[in-house]
Protein backbone atom coordinates (compact mmCIF):
# COMPACT_ATOMS: atom_id res chain seq x y z
CA UNK A 1 0.00 0.00 0.00
CA UNK A 2 2.95 2.27 0.86
CA UNK A 3 4.39 2.96 -2.38
CA UNK A 4 8.32 4.27 -1.83
CA UNK A 5 7.16 7.46 -3.91
CA UNK A 6 4.22 8.29 -1.87
CA UNK A 7 3.97 10.03 1.55
CA UNK A 8 0.96 9.68 4.24
CA UNK A 9 0.33 12.82 5.94
CA UNK A 10 -2.23 12.69 9.54
CA UNK A 11 -3.35 16.06 9.72
CA UNK A 12 -6.92 16.86 12.04
CA UNK A 13 -8.47 19.89 10.52
CA UNK A 14 -9.52 22.91 12.86
CA UNK A 15 -12.13 22.02 14.95
CA UNK A 16 -10.04 18.98 15.86
CA UNK A 17 -13.03 16.59 15.45
CA UNK A 18 -11.80 15.05 12.14
CA UNK A 19 -8.19 13.20 11.96
CA UNK A 20 -7.57 12.78 8.13
CA UNK A 21 -5.02 11.23 6.08
CA UNK A 22 -3.45 12.82 2.87
CA UNK A 23 -1.81 10.78 0.86
CA UNK A 24 0.81 12.40 -2.13
CA UNK A 25 3.36 12.37 -4.34
CA UNK A 26 6.77 13.51 -3.70
CA UNK A 27 6.60 15.12 -7.44
CA UNK A 28 3.47 17.06 -5.87
CA UNK A 29 3.86 20.92 -5.91
CA UNK A 30 3.66 22.44 -2.34
CA UNK A 31 0.13 23.71 -4.33
CA UNK A 32 -1.40 20.62 -4.42
CA UNK A 33 -0.50 19.51 -1.13
CA UNK A 34 -1.89 22.56 -0.07
CA UNK A 35 -5.13 21.71 -2.05
CA UNK A 36 -5.43 18.12 -0.53
CA UNK A 37 -5.03 19.36 2.77
CA UNK A 38 -7.86 21.95 2.56
CA UNK A 39 -10.68 19.36 1.24
CA UNK A 40 -9.11 16.67 3.80
CA UNK A 41 -9.92 19.67 6.42
CA UNK A 42 -13.18 20.47 4.91
CA UNK A 43 -11.59 24.07 3.95
CA UNK A 44 -12.60 25.69 0.95
CA UNK A 45 -9.64 25.31 -1.71
CA UNK A 46 -7.54 27.95 -1.86
CA UNK A 47 -7.43 28.81 1.78
CA UNK A 48 -4.33 30.10 2.54
CA UNK A 49 -3.59 27.87 5.33
CA UNK A 50 -0.69 26.46 7.83
CA UNK A 51 0.27 23.71 9.23
CA UNK A 52 1.70 22.64 12.51
CA UNK A 53 2.72 20.07 14.47
CA UNK A 54 1.46 18.60 17.84
CA UNK A 55 4.66 21.27 19.43
CA UNK A 56 3.17 24.24 17.77
CA UNK A 57 5.79 24.36 15.50
CA UNK A 58 4.69 25.41 11.72
CA UNK A 59 5.21 22.52 9.37
CA UNK A 60 6.53 23.11 5.63
CA UNK A 61 3.98 22.40 3.26
CA UNK A 62 6.33 20.68 0.68
CA UNK A 63 6.27 16.78 -0.76
CA UNK A 64 9.33 16.70 1.71
CA UNK A 65 7.75 17.08 4.77
CA UNK A 66 8.41 14.42 7.17
CA UNK A 67 5.46 12.11 7.14
CA UNK A 68 3.82 11.43 11.02
CA UNK A 69 1.66 9.35 12.63
CA UNK A 70 -2.23 9.24 14.14
CA UNK A 71 -0.36 9.67 17.63
CA UNK A 72 1.37 12.66 16.02
CA UNK A 73 -1.65 14.89 14.34
CA UNK A 74 -0.76 17.83 11.86
CA UNK A 75 -2.63 20.53 12.54
CA UNK A 76 -4.32 22.65 9.52
CA UNK A 77 -5.20 26.09 10.36
CA UNK A 78 -6.91 28.43 7.57
CA UNK A 79 -5.19 31.88 8.44
CA UNK A 80 -8.37 33.46 8.25
CA UNK A 81 -8.76 31.76 11.43
CA UNK A 82 -6.22 33.61 13.33
CA UNK A 83 -7.95 35.73 15.08
CA UNK A 84 -7.65 34.03 18.30
CA UNK A 85 -5.10 36.73 19.86
CA UNK A 86 -2.47 34.40 21.09
CA UNK A 87 -1.73 32.74 18.03
CA UNK A 88 -2.37 36.54 16.50
CA UNK A 89 -0.19 37.96 18.61
CA UNK A 90 2.56 35.23 17.85
CA UNK A 91 1.97 35.93 14.30
CA UNK A 92 2.81 39.65 15.08
CA UNK A 93 6.27 38.57 16.70
CA UNK A 94 7.04 36.17 14.30
CA UNK A 95 6.31 38.75 11.30
CA UNK A 96 8.23 41.32 13.55
CA UNK A 97 10.96 39.31 13.99
CA UNK A 98 11.27 38.73 10.50
CA UNK A 99 11.52 41.91 9.50
CA UNK A 100 14.01 42.49 12.16
CA UNK A 101 16.34 39.61 10.67
CA UNK A 102 15.60 41.25 6.90
CA UNK A 103 17.23 44.65 8.34
CA UNK A 104 19.87 43.12 9.73
CA UNK A 105 20.98 40.85 6.21
CA UNK A 106 20.30 44.35 4.80
CA UNK A 107 23.37 46.01 7.38
CA UNK A 108 25.27 42.94 6.87
CA UNK A 109 24.91 43.71 2.73
CA UNK A 110 26.34 47.28 3.79
CA UNK A 111 29.37 45.63 5.89
CA UNK A 112 30.22 43.04 3.48
CA UNK A 113 30.44 46.30 0.54
CA UNK A 114 32.70 47.83 2.79
CA UNK A 115 34.66 45.16 3.39
CA UNK A 116 35.24 44.10 -0.32
CA UNK A 117 35.90 47.73 -0.80
CA UNK A 118 38.85 47.77 1.55
CA UNK A 119 40.15 44.42 0.54
CA UNK A 120 40.07 45.51 -3.31
CA UNK A 121 41.60 48.44 -2.38
CA UNK A 122 44.67 46.86 -0.45
CA UNK A 123 45.12 44.01 -3.32
CA UNK A 124 45.29 46.96 -5.88
CA UNK A 125 47.88 48.84 -3.44
CA UNK A 126 49.64 45.57 -3.07
CA UNK A 127 50.04 45.10 -7.37
CA UNK A 128 51.08 48.58 -7.64
CA UNK A 129 53.98 48.12 -4.59
CA UNK A 130 54.93 45.04 -5.58
CA UNK A 131 55.27 45.76 -8.74
CA UNK A 132 52.93 43.61 -11.09
CA UNK A 133 54.91 40.59 -10.55
CA UNK A 134 53.06 37.97 -12.65
CA UNK A 135 52.95 35.51 -9.87
CA UNK A 136 51.43 38.41 -7.91
CA UNK A 137 48.95 38.82 -9.94
CA UNK A 138 47.70 35.37 -10.97
CA UNK A 139 47.45 35.53 -6.69
CA UNK A 140 45.78 38.52 -6.62
CA UNK A 141 43.04 37.05 -9.73
CA UNK A 142 42.60 34.15 -7.28
CA UNK A 143 42.13 36.56 -4.21
CA UNK A 144 39.14 38.03 -6.21
CA UNK A 145 37.84 34.77 -7.33
CA UNK A 146 37.45 33.53 -3.97
CA UNK A 147 35.88 36.92 -2.53
CA UNK A 148 33.36 36.99 -6.01
CA UNK A 149 32.56 33.14 -4.35
CA UNK A 150 32.09 33.82 -1.17
CA UNK A 151 29.62 36.67 -1.86
CA UNK A 152 28.20 34.37 -4.24
CA UNK A 153 27.66 31.73 -1.97
CA UNK A 154 26.59 34.12 0.56
CA UNK A 155 23.79 35.30 -0.85
CA UNK A 156 22.82 32.15 -2.06
CA UNK A 157 22.63 31.47 1.56
CA UNK A 158 19.97 34.42 1.73
CA UNK A 159 18.18 33.54 -0.31
CA UNK A 160 17.97 29.98 1.43
CA UNK A 161 17.49 31.40 4.91
CA UNK A 162 14.92 30.15 7.37
CA UNK A 163 12.58 32.58 6.59
CA UNK A 164 9.39 31.67 8.36
CA UNK A 165 7.48 34.69 5.78
CA UNK A 166 8.42 34.79 2.78
CA UNK A 167 7.56 37.46 -0.06
CA UNK A 168 5.90 35.03 -2.14
CA UNK A 169 5.62 35.15 -6.11
CA UNK A 170 2.08 35.15 -6.69
CA UNK A 171 0.94 36.51 -3.71
CA UNK A 172 2.47 39.85 -3.61
CA UNK A 173 2.18 40.04 -0.16
CA UNK A 174 4.19 39.16 2.99
CA UNK A 175 2.27 35.02 3.60
CA UNK A 176 3.97 33.03 5.69
CA UNK A 177 6.20 30.11 3.55
CA UNK A 178 6.99 27.95 5.68
CA UNK A 179 9.37 27.01 9.10
CA UNK A 180 11.04 24.45 7.60
CA UNK A 181 15.09 25.99 6.60
CA UNK A 182 15.14 24.65 2.96
CA UNK A 183 18.64 24.13 0.69
CA UNK A 184 18.11 21.97 -2.32
CA UNK A 185 18.33 18.16 -0.94
CA UNK A 186 21.53 17.05 -2.87
CA UNK A 187 21.51 13.51 -2.85
CA UNK A 188 24.93 12.21 -2.36
CA UNK A 189 26.46 9.75 -4.62
CA UNK A 190 28.24 6.64 -3.01
CA UNK A 191 31.28 7.78 -4.60
CA UNK A 192 30.78 11.34 -2.41
CA UNK A 193 29.55 9.53 0.63
CA UNK A 194 32.72 7.03 0.48
CA UNK A 195 35.08 9.90 -0.03
CA UNK A 196 33.57 12.15 2.41
CA UNK A 197 34.69 9.11 5.21
CA UNK A 198 38.40 10.15 4.48
CA UNK A 199 40.53 12.39 5.50
CA UNK A 200 41.43 13.16 1.85
CA UNK A 201 38.25 14.45 1.37
CA UNK A 202 38.44 17.25 -1.41
CA UNK A 203 37.00 20.01 0.41
CA UNK A 204 37.27 22.96 -2.17
CA UNK A 205 34.86 22.49 -4.95
CA UNK A 206 31.62 22.49 -2.74
CA UNK A 207 28.69 25.34 -2.51
CA UNK A 208 27.61 26.23 0.47
CA UNK A 209 24.47 24.07 0.44
CA UNK A 210 26.23 20.81 -0.78
CA UNK A 211 28.67 21.23 2.15
CA UNK A 212 25.31 21.91 4.80
CA UNK A 213 23.92 18.52 2.61
CA UNK A 214 27.24 16.48 4.00
CA UNK A 215 27.39 18.11 7.42
CA UNK A 216 23.82 16.75 7.77
CA UNK A 217 24.84 13.78 6.17
CA UNK A 218 27.40 13.15 8.81
CA UNK A 219 25.07 13.61 11.55
CA UNK A 220 22.67 10.84 10.37
CA UNK A 221 25.66 8.52 9.31
CA UNK A 222 27.45 8.85 13.00
CA UNK A 223 23.65 7.42 14.33
CA UNK A 224 23.48 11.31 16.40
CA UNK A 225 20.14 12.10 15.23
CA UNK A 226 19.00 9.20 16.27
CA UNK A 227 21.06 8.84 19.54
CA UNK A 228 20.05 12.59 20.69
CA UNK A 229 16.43 12.40 19.62
CA UNK A 230 16.69 15.37 17.19
CA UNK A 231 14.63 16.23 15.18
CA UNK A 232 15.84 15.84 11.39
CA UNK A 233 14.46 19.26 10.91
CA UNK A 234 15.74 21.09 14.11
CA UNK A 235 18.98 19.86 12.80
CA UNK A 236 18.45 21.38 9.62
CA UNK A 237 17.36 25.06 10.67
CA UNK A 238 20.45 24.69 13.19
CA UNK A 239 23.07 24.08 10.70
CA UNK A 240 21.45 26.88 8.70
CA UNK A 241 21.85 29.08 11.49
CA UNK A 242 25.80 27.97 12.08
CA UNK A 243 25.99 28.25 8.37
CA UNK A 244 24.27 32.30 8.91
CA UNK A 245 26.65 33.10 12.05
CA UNK A 246 30.07 32.20 9.98
CA UNK A 247 31.17 35.78 8.93
CA UNK A 248 32.70 36.02 5.76
CA UNK A 249 36.60 36.45 6.29
CA UNK A 250 39.54 35.24 4.51
CA UNK A 251 40.13 32.39 6.53
CA UNK A 252 37.65 31.59 9.22
CA UNK A 253 34.72 31.59 7.17
CA UNK A 254 31.78 28.50 7.17
CA UNK A 255 34.40 26.21 4.77
CA UNK A 256 37.07 26.17 7.62
CA UNK A 257 34.17 25.28 9.58
CA UNK A 258 33.35 22.47 6.97
CA UNK A 259 37.27 21.59 6.79
CA UNK A 260 37.49 21.03 10.18
CA UNK A 261 33.99 19.01 10.99
CA UNK A 262 34.71 16.79 7.85
CA UNK A 263 38.70 16.20 9.01
CA UNK A 264 36.83 15.02 12.56
CA UNK A 265 34.54 13.18 10.51
CA UNK A 266 37.45 11.02 8.59
CA UNK A 267 39.23 10.85 11.70
CA UNK A 268 36.57 9.14 13.09
CA UNK A 269 36.10 6.91 10.64
CA UNK A 270 39.78 6.02 9.91
CA UNK A 271 40.48 5.31 13.72
CA UNK A 272 38.03 3.29 14.42
CA UNK A 273 36.64 5.85 16.78
CA UNK A 274 32.84 4.71 16.77
CA UNK A 275 34.25 1.13 18.48
CA UNK A 276 36.52 3.18 21.25
CA UNK A 277 34.38 6.23 21.92
CA UNK A 278 30.56 6.24 22.95
CA UNK A 279 28.35 7.96 20.79
CA UNK A 280 27.93 10.95 22.97
CA UNK A 281 31.78 11.43 22.62
CA UNK A 282 31.58 11.70 18.59
CA UNK A 283 28.06 14.12 18.67
CA UNK A 284 30.75 16.25 21.52
CA UNK A 285 33.65 15.81 18.45
CA UNK A 286 31.44 16.79 15.56
CA UNK A 287 29.55 19.39 17.50
CA UNK A 288 32.67 21.23 18.81
CA UNK A 289 34.18 20.66 15.51
CA UNK A 290 31.31 22.92 13.51
CA UNK A 291 30.81 25.27 16.10
CA UNK A 292 34.40 25.96 17.01
CA UNK A 293 34.99 29.36 14.99
CA UNK A 294 31.38 30.88 14.97
CA UNK A 295 31.43 34.41 14.71
CA UNK A 296 35.08 34.59 13.91
CA UNK A 297 35.73 38.53 13.11
CA UNK A 298 38.99 37.92 11.25
CA UNK A 299 41.40 39.05 14.13
CA UNK A 300 43.28 36.75 16.83
CA UNK A 301 43.53 37.07 20.72
CA UNK A 302 46.42 39.40 20.82
CA UNK A 303 45.12 41.70 19.03
CA UNK A 304 41.37 41.73 20.94
CA UNK A 305 43.18 42.15 23.67
CA UNK A 306 46.10 44.86 22.41
CA UNK A 307 43.32 46.86 20.87
CA UNK A 308 41.21 46.42 24.36
CA UNK A 309 38.21 44.91 22.20
CA UNK A 310 34.95 44.66 23.81
CA UNK A 311 35.42 40.59 23.03
CA UNK A 312 38.77 40.72 25.37
CA UNK A 313 37.13 43.52 28.07
CA UNK A 314 33.96 40.95 28.09
CA UNK A 315 36.31 37.54 28.46
CA UNK A 316 39.01 39.42 31.08
CA UNK A 317 41.38 38.52 28.17
CA UNK A 318 41.32 34.56 28.86
CA UNK A 319 40.44 32.92 25.35
CA UNK A 320 38.39 35.95 24.05
CA UNK A 321 37.48 34.91 20.46
CA UNK A 322 36.74 30.94 21.69
CA UNK A 323 34.36 31.85 24.79
CA UNK A 324 33.18 34.06 22.33
CA UNK A 325 32.41 30.91 20.07
CA UNK A 326 30.85 29.02 22.93
CA UNK A 327 28.67 31.87 23.29
CA UNK A 328 27.63 32.05 19.77
CA UNK A 329 27.46 27.93 19.50
CA UNK A 330 24.72 28.36 22.73
CA UNK A 331 22.85 30.66 21.31
CA UNK A 332 21.76 28.53 18.55
CA UNK A 333 21.99 25.31 20.55
CA UNK A 334 20.56 23.58 23.20
CA UNK A 335 22.01 20.50 24.16
CA UNK A 336 23.43 18.70 27.72
CA UNK A 337 26.67 18.75 26.58
CA UNK A 338 27.37 22.00 27.10
CA UNK A 339 30.40 22.00 29.15
CA UNK A 340 32.03 19.00 27.08
CA UNK A 341 31.54 21.10 23.54
CA UNK A 342 33.02 24.42 25.84
CA UNK A 343 35.98 22.51 26.75
CA UNK A 344 36.99 21.56 23.09
CA UNK A 345 36.05 24.45 21.78
CA UNK A 346 38.38 26.56 24.29
CA UNK A 347 41.27 23.71 23.21
CA UNK A 348 41.89 25.15 20.12
CA UNK A 349 43.34 28.45 21.42
CA UNK A 350 46.58 27.93 19.97
CA UNK A 351 48.08 29.49 23.46
CA UNK A 352 46.98 26.40 24.90
CA UNK A 353 48.88 24.26 22.43
CA UNK A 354 52.16 22.89 24.49
CA UNK A 355 50.39 22.64 27.49
CA UNK A 356 47.48 19.71 26.07
CA UNK A 357 49.83 18.35 23.99
CA UNK A 358 52.22 17.74 26.97
CA UNK A 359 49.15 16.37 28.87
CA UNK A 360 48.53 13.81 26.08
CA UNK A 361 51.86 12.79 25.91
CA UNK A 362 51.78 12.09 29.38
CA UNK A 363 48.79 9.38 28.45
CA UNK A 364 49.63 8.07 25.39
CA UNK A 365 51.89 5.23 26.06
CA UNK A 366 49.15 3.97 29.16
CA UNK A 367 46.15 5.34 27.06
CA UNK A 368 43.10 3.88 28.80
CA UNK A 369 39.96 4.49 26.60
CA UNK A 370 37.79 3.69 29.79
CA UNK A 371 39.46 6.51 32.35
CA UNK A 372 37.27 10.10 31.47
CA UNK A 373 40.43 12.14 31.68
CA UNK A 374 41.89 10.59 29.29
CA UNK A 375 39.36 10.05 26.70
CA UNK A 376 38.73 13.99 27.47
CA UNK A 377 42.72 14.80 26.55
CA UNK A 378 42.19 12.99 23.21
CA UNK A 379 39.50 14.46 22.09
CA UNK A 380 41.07 17.72 23.09
CA UNK A 381 44.04 16.77 20.95
CA UNK A 382 41.57 15.60 17.98
CA UNK A 383 39.81 18.61 17.69
CA UNK A 384 43.25 20.92 17.62
CA UNK A 385 44.26 17.98 15.14
CA UNK A 386 41.57 18.84 12.72
CA UNK A 387 41.69 22.55 13.24
CA UNK A 388 44.93 23.13 11.72
CA UNK A 389 44.70 20.07 9.24
CA UNK A 390 45.36 21.81 6.02
CA UNK A 391 48.36 20.46 5.39
CA UNK A 392 47.24 16.88 5.74
CA UNK A 393 45.59 17.82 2.41
CA UNK A 394 47.39 17.63 -1.33
CA UNK A 395 49.47 20.51 -2.13
CA UNK A 396 47.49 22.04 -4.77
CA UNK A 397 44.28 22.13 -2.54
CA UNK A 398 46.41 22.61 1.18
CA UNK A 399 48.43 25.76 -0.55
CA UNK A 400 45.65 28.06 -1.31
CA UNK A 401 44.36 27.98 2.87
CA UNK A 402 48.37 28.86 3.15
CA UNK A 403 47.54 32.64 1.31
CA UNK A 404 44.06 33.09 3.74
CA UNK A 405 46.31 32.33 6.21
CA UNK A 406 48.73 34.91 5.19
CA UNK A 407 46.09 37.32 4.34
CA UNK A 408 44.30 37.75 6.94
CA UNK A 409 48.00 37.58 8.72
CA UNK A 410 48.21 41.06 6.86
CA UNK A 411 45.05 42.05 7.32
CA UNK A 412 45.74 42.12 10.97
CA UNK A 413 49.17 43.55 11.25
CA UNK A 414 47.80 46.76 8.72
CA UNK A 415 45.07 47.17 11.67
CA UNK A 416 47.68 47.05 14.12
CA UNK A 417 50.13 48.82 12.62
CA UNK A 418 47.68 51.96 11.86
CA UNK A 419 46.37 51.50 15.11
CA UNK A 420 49.59 51.95 16.70
CA UNK A 421 49.44 48.06 18.06
CA UNK A 422 52.59 45.65 18.11
CA UNK A 423 52.56 43.70 15.09
CA UNK A 424 54.16 39.89 15.47
CA UNK A 425 56.45 38.76 13.41
CA UNK A 426 54.93 35.78 12.03
CA UNK A 427 52.16 38.35 10.64
CA UNK A 428 54.62 41.12 9.14
CA UNK A 429 54.20 41.51 5.45
CA UNK A 430 57.81 42.25 5.60
CA UNK A 431 58.90 39.12 7.45
CA UNK A 432 56.82 36.62 6.00
CA UNK A 433 57.32 34.07 3.16
CA UNK A 434 54.60 31.64 2.56
CA UNK A 435 57.63 28.63 3.37
CA UNK A 436 59.33 30.41 6.08
CA UNK A 437 55.67 30.89 7.65
CA UNK A 438 55.00 27.00 6.58
CA UNK A 439 57.92 25.05 7.17
CA UNK A 440 58.29 26.26 11.39
CA UNK A 441 54.62 25.32 11.68
CA UNK A 442 54.92 21.81 9.90
CA UNK A 443 58.17 21.06 11.62
CA UNK A 444 57.20 22.05 14.96
CA UNK A 445 53.70 22.33 15.47
CA UNK A 446 51.76 19.89 13.07
CA UNK A 447 54.47 16.91 12.72
CA UNK A 448 55.14 15.86 16.56
CA UNK A 449 51.36 16.81 17.54
CA UNK A 450 50.22 13.59 14.78
CA UNK A 451 53.02 11.72 15.30
CA UNK A 452 51.86 11.83 19.21
CA UNK A 453 48.91 10.72 18.01
CA UNK A 454 50.20 8.34 15.89
CA UNK A 455 51.26 6.25 18.45
CA UNK A 456 47.71 5.70 19.76
CA UNK A 457 46.37 5.37 15.95
CA UNK A 458 49.30 3.81 13.62
CA UNK A 459 46.72 3.93 10.58
CA UNK A 460 47.02 7.67 10.35
CA UNK A 461 51.26 7.81 9.40
CA UNK A 462 50.43 6.91 5.94
CA UNK A 463 47.35 9.46 5.39
CA UNK A 464 48.08 11.92 7.52
CA UNK A 465 51.63 12.10 8.67
CA UNK A 466 53.15 11.25 5.77
CA UNK A 467 51.67 14.45 3.66
CA UNK A 468 52.65 16.45 6.68
CA UNK A 469 56.24 15.44 5.64
CA UNK A 470 56.06 15.80 2.26
CA UNK A 471 54.06 19.52 2.78
CA UNK A 472 57.77 20.30 5.00
CA UNK A 473 60.09 19.06 1.97
CA UNK A 474 57.84 21.18 -0.15
CA UNK A 475 58.33 24.24 1.21
CA UNK A 476 61.87 23.57 2.14
CA UNK A 477 62.73 23.08 -1.70
CA UNK A 478 60.26 26.42 -2.27
CA UNK A 479 62.25 28.22 0.43
CA UNK A 480 65.71 27.24 -0.98
CA UNK A 481 64.51 28.35 -4.17
CA UNK A 482 63.72 31.89 -2.66
CA UNK A 483 66.85 32.12 -0.89
CA UNK A 484 69.04 31.60 -3.95
CA UNK A 485 67.03 34.33 -5.90
CA UNK A 486 67.25 37.13 -3.13
CA UNK A 487 71.16 35.70 -2.69
CA UNK A 488 71.16 36.98 -7.23
CA UNK A 489 69.98 40.15 -6.16
CA UNK A 490 71.99 40.90 -3.75
CA UNK A 491 75.01 39.77 -5.87
CA UNK A 492 73.40 41.61 -8.96
CA UNK A 493 72.65 44.55 -6.86
CA UNK A 494 76.30 45.21 -5.51
CA UNK A 495 77.58 44.44 -9.15
CA UNK A 496 75.53 47.26 -10.44
CA UNK A 497 76.35 49.30 -7.40
CA UNK A 498 79.94 48.80 -8.32
CA UNK A 499 79.44 49.63 -11.63
CA UNK A 500 78.04 52.75 -10.81
CA UNK A 501 80.88 53.88 -8.75
ZN1 LIG B 1 39.48 26.99 13.38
Amino acid sequence: MYKNDDKYIHNTDNTLICPAQVLFSRHCSPCDIKELLCSSSNIPRNTAILMVDPEGALVSIDPTMPTNTPNSLYKVIPLSLLNISTEKEDMFQNVLSQVAEQFSRAFRINELKTEVTNRLAMLEKRVELEGLKVVEIEKCKNDLKKLRDEMMSRAEGRVNCPCKYNFSDDGKKLTPRCDVPSYPKYTLSQETIEALKKPTFDVCHWEHNEMLSCLEYMYHDLGLVKEFNMNPITLKRWLLGIQENYRINPFHNFRHCFCVSQMMYGMIHLCNLQEKLTLTDLGILMTAAVCHDLDHSGYNNTYQINARTELAVRYNDISPLENHHCTVAFQILSLSIRQAIITLILATDMARHGEILDSFKHKVDNFDFTNEEHVTCLKMVLIKCCDISNEVWPTEVAEPWVDCLLEKYFMQSDKEESEGLPVAPFMDRDKVTKPTAQIGFIKFVLIPMFETVMKLFPQIEEIMVQPLRDSRDHYEELKQIDDAMTEKKKTENISLGGKKK
